[in-house]
C-alpha cells in the first residue's frame, strides 16, 4: 500500500480516472463521486463516473451529474474506460463483491486502486487508501483528500461543496447519527461558506417524493410493520406484488426502515423487500446492538452496526420467518 499524499504527485499530470462506487448508489456514493469528479476534472484529468446500476431520481440534480455511466447500460464502453484506467477510485464500499461483475474488470485493470471510504473491515484490492470507520460519510473523507491530502481547498467549488454536503447530509441522518461530530459540522459550515445550497439541498433529496411513494409509505406503515415489543424489534415486510401494485422505483423505498426504528423504545429495526431477483434486508439498530454481525453471519452482507444490509436467494417467507427466529437468539442484547 502506497501513503495517499503521493497521489499528489500523480494527480500534478493530465490522468485517465475512473470513479466508481457501490452497487445501488445512495446520496453518500454519488455525493462522494460527483464531488471527487467536480474536484478532479478543474486539474485536467481526463475522468468518468462509472456506477455498477441506476440511481434514484431525487440524486440527479447532482453536479455534472449527465456525465455518469451505468455500467448496465453501457457495458462494452465501461469495459472499456475502465481497463485503459491510470486509476480507478473506488468509493464508499471496500469490497469488489459491491460493485457486482463490474468488480471483475476493476480487479484485471492495470490502473492503481484507491479506496475511499468508512465501511469496516476492507478486502485487499487497493494501492492507495484513505479510509476511517469513524467517519460519517465517504464524503467527509472526499473533503480531507481535497483539502488534506492534496491541500488544494481552492478547489472546493460551489459545485464540490453541493456534492458532498449531500453525501454527509444523507449518510449522517440529516446530522442526527452519532458519528456527527464537532468536527462534521465544522466541515459542513466551510462547505455552505464554499456556496453549498443546505436548504435547496434538503428539499431536494427529501422533499421530492412523488403521490405514489408517499401513499406506498402509508401502506406499508398500516399493512406491513410488524412490532415486536418482547424483542423491541419493528419489521416491515414487502412482498414484491405490493412493489408493483404501487409501481415502486428505485430509490422508492429509501428511509422506509427509519420509520420502523423511530418506534419509541425499538433497538432494532428490519426492512424486508422481496425484489424481483432476490429478497434484500436493510437492518438499523440503535446503540451497541450489531446490525452488521447479523447480516454477516446469516444473510451474506455486512455494514456499519447501526446500519447494515444483505440479501438472500431463499424466498421471501422464508427470509422473514429466519429473521423473526433470530430475535430469541438476541434477545438479552434487544432488551438492554
Ligand atoms: P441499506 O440498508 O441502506 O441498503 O444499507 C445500509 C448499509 O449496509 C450500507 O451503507 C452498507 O454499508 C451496508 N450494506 C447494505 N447491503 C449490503 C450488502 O449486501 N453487503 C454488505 N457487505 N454491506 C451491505
Ligand atoms: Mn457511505
Amino acid at each position: 500500500m502506497l501513503p495517499i499524499k503521493q497521489l499528489k504527485e500523480v494527480l500534478a499530470q493530465p490522468q485517465k480516472i475512473v470513479i466508481t462506487t457501490h452497487h445501488k448508489p445512495d446520496g453518500d456514493a454519488m455525493g462522494s463521486s460527483l464531488g471527487l469528479y467536480n474536484y478532479l476534472i478543474q486539474k485536467g484529468h481526463h475522468v468518468q463516473v462509472i456506477t455498477p446500476t441506476d440511481y434514484p431520481i431525487f440524486l440527479h440534480w447532482l453536479p455534472n451529474n449527465g456525465e455518469v455511466i451505468i455500467y448496465t447500460e453501457q457495458l462494452e464502453n465501461a469495459q472499456k474506460l475502465i481497463a485503459a484506467a491510470d486509476l480507478i477510485f473506488c468509493l464508499d464500499f471496500n469490497s469488489l463483491s459491491r460493485i457486482n461483475e463490474m468488480g471483475e474488470w476493476v480487479a484485471q485493470s492495470n490502473a492503481k486502486k484507491v479506496m475511499i471510504d468508512h465501511h469496516l473491515e476492507p478486502d485487499d484490492f487497493d494501492d492507495y487508501r484513505l479510509w476511517s470507520v469513524k467517519a460519517c460519510a465517504t464524503a467527509q473523507l472526499i473533503y480531507e483528500f481535497i483539502v488534506n491530502e492534496m491541500e488544494e481547498p481552492e478547489l472546493l467549488t460551489k459545485e464540490v461543496a453541493n456534492c458532498l454536503y449531500t453525501g454527509i447530509m444523507t449518510d449522517s441522518g440529516s446530522f442526527k447519527f452519532s458519528n456527527t461530530t464537532a468536527e462534521v459540522h465544522q466541515i459542513v459550515a466551510n462547505l455552505i461558506q464554499k456556496g453549498a445550497e443546505n436548504h435547496r439541498i434538503h428539499q431536494l433529496v427529501y422533499d421530492n417524493s412523488s403521490e405514489n411513494r408517499l401513499r406506498f409509505l402509508g401502506y406499508c406503515l398500516s399493512n406491513r410493520l410488524e412490532v415486536f415489543k418482547e424483542f423491541n424489534t419493528a419489521m416491515i415486510s414487502v412482498p414484491q406484488s405490493d412493489l408493483e401494485k404501487f409501481n415502486i422505483e428505485t430509490g422508492d423505498t429509501e428511509g422506509l426502515v427509519n420509520y420502523a426504528l423511530s418506534i419509541n423504545g425499538i433497538r432494532l429495526a428490519a426492512l424486508i423487500i422481496e425484489r424481483p431477483d432476490r429478497v434484500k434486508l436493510s437492518l438499523r439498530s440503535t446503540g451497541d446492538f450489531p446490525a452488521n454481525e447479523i447480516c454477516k453471519k446469516y444473510f451474506n452482507g455486512g455494514g456499519h452496526r447501526n446500519a447494515a444490509g444483505g440479501a438472500s436467494d431463499e424466498s421471501f417467507d422464508e427470509v422473514v420467518n429466519q429473521f423473526k427466529n433470530l430475535l430469541p437468539i438476541y434477545k438479552t442484547l434487544l432488551l438492554q
